[in-house]
């Protein structure tokens, strides 16, 4: 018999999520995730993928997934710091510190681990984390598991992060103080004010850490926030992943030799979860030769961010402050959020919603990622959509 405790604990917290409009349906893709995709057997324009750069499904990142396939494995058949290094890791390390302009890099099998493993290598229970309130979950849990004691500022509030992180120096009771911020913020597309930061570092000796998952392939070019403000000299973890514009999987901190030297040995899940597939590492180094070599794909990821904020704004809608291609479009009410996102799908437009917890309470949004791999044609239906459906719902007159 399986337990009644955990039985009741389910069927009330799932019955309660459901009443209040917060349980999310997940929807299966059938084949690649592209501009366009599948669901149900019907044909919807995608605007919620972080695939930026349409590198997901791209024919040169399979061809070299399948060439280091054919020649590593399909698996690396051990942990890292067994012997589940093969010469493609070595070689994605190497390819990422030279795109992020750093003295070395290291690679983990996801974001989420990374970021896990890398924040409670260095930070413990004698150390304090200054951390902006909207970081995401996986910087969260990564605080926590540190043991340090964990600050939170206000969202890109400068002076809160000045005020707090003079109280934690003042207070004489951590042997280190860090500042984690992501590079750009995923729900609403704000950018770190990195300049800002680096002064207050400065001043207060604090360890920087940036987060720049939704920030490379994005911004600087495609080497991310850090290196659209210069600053590779001054920070001293870039985090990324190579699971949004990079369009495979994986995460890595690129930083000093000493740094990802002491990640290679006390960052858990590099030494207790086995490597990323020689597959994905060869498609990950193919995505960042080509982010290297052409600007191509990332000025179309802009030109299209660009075109459907003009068009979403013109028509009424409230999106925000954005500062990237990320466009949300804000609805409010966590009910009406949904409604709209599920018309938008009825009608050919796969945005999703999202609500509280990931987002305050009555900021819903249907969020929408314009990618490189979109068509204007696809843009303009997915304008007309949102028209019919704004009218339709009130959201816009
Ligand atoms: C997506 C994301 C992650 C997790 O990355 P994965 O590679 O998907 O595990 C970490 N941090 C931020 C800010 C993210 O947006």
């Amino acid at each position: 018999m399986t337990s009644q405790k955990l039985n009741t604990f389910l069927e009330n917290n799932l019955q309660e999520l459901k009443d209040n409009g917060l349980y999310n349906e997940i929807d299966t893709i059938q084949g690649p995730n592209g501009s366009e995709i599948t669901i149900n057997g019907k044909k919807l324009i995608n605007m919620s993928s972080n695939n930026y750069l349409g590198f997901a499904n791209d024919d040169r990142l399979k061809v070299k997934a399948n060439e280091a396939t054919d020649t590593y494995g399909v698996g690396a058949g051990a942990v890292r710091t067994i012997n589940g290094t093969q010469s493609i890791h070595d070689e994605l390390e190497a390819k990422i510190a030279e795109f992020k302009h750093t003295e070395a890099a290291v690679a983990f099998q996801s974001g989420f681990n990374c970021n896990m493993g890398a924040i409670s290598a260095v930070m413990n229970k004698n150390d304090a984390i200054l951390s902006d309130e909207l970081n995401h979950a996986s910087i969260i849990d990564g605080c926590r598991l540190s043991g340090a004691k964990v600050i939170r500022v206000k969202h890109q509030d400068m002076d809160d992060l000045r005020a707090k992180a003079k109280e934690a120096v003042e207070s004489g009771q951590y042997e280190k103080i860090m500042y984690i911020t992501d590079g750009v913020f995923s729900m609403d597309g704000d950018v770190a004010k990195l300049p800002e930061i680096v002064e207050i570092a400065e001043e207060f000796d604090l360890i920087t850490y940036v987060d720049d998952a939704h920030g490379s392939g994005v911004m600087g070019k495609g080497a991310g926030t850090v290196k659209h403000f210069g600053l590779q000299d001054k920070i001293d973890f870039q985090m990324g992943t190579l699971s949004k514009a990079v369009g495979v999987v994986g995460g890595y901190v690129a930083g000093t030799q000493n740094l990802i030297d002491w990640l290679k040995v006390r960052a858990r899940p590099f030494l207790f979860s086995t490597s990323l597939t020689p597959g994905a590492a060869a498609a990950c180094i193919e995505a960042i030769d080509i982010m290297s070599s052409s600007t191509e794909e990332h000025e179309r990821l802009w030109e299209n961010g660009r075109y459907l904020k003009a068009g979403l704004k013109d028509l009424g809608f409230n999106i925000g402050d954005s500062e990237t291609p990320i466009t949300p479009c804000i609805i409010g009410e966590e009910k009406l959020t949904q409604r709209f996102s599920k018309r938008l799908t009825e009608e050919g437009v796969y945005a999703k919603s999202i609500v509280f917890p990931t987002v305050p309470r009555g900021t819903g949004r249907v969020r929408n990622m314009p990618s490189a791999a979109h068509t204007k044609d696809q843009l303009d239906i997915v304008l007309e959509t949102y028209k019919k459906i704004g009218k339709e719902l009130d959201v816009i007159s």
